[in-house]
């Protein structure tokens, strides 16, 4: 990987979001490259700036709850759904299989 890649990664890194072999492969090279080091403190400081001037407001109280029921009444004829009795749990893979057959060589 380049400079550039792991740059491309620091976001998601600090949002705490990349898988955790590349999470560690981006550490290993952050103490090894000044300059991503550099990016990623930049970052970093900018991130900070962010939420010090767009705190994140605090939802009135109860916003839970009433959300959770919100979504309860939306999804409750999905939720109440039996299975279809032939349906193919995990068609998915050999759906894909069949729309992407293997090529031989
Ligand atoms: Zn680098």
């Amino acid at each position: 990987m380049r400079c550039s890649d792991f740059q491309e990664l620091l976001d998601l890194y600090m949002d705490g979001d990349l898988p955790e072999e590349m999470r560690a492969r981006l550490e290993r090279h952050l103490l090894r490259c000044a300059e991503c080091a550099f990016q990623a403190r930049t970052l970093e400081q900018t991130r900070a700036h962010l939420r010090a001037a767009y705190p994140h407001p605090e939802p009135p109280p109860a916003f839970r709850e009433k959300m959770a029921a919100r979504l309860q009444d939306a999804f409750q004829d999905w939720l109440r759904r039996e299975p279809e009795p032939n349906a193919a749990q995990w068609s998915l893979p050999f759906l894909l299989s069949e729309r992407f057959p293997q090529e031989t060589p």
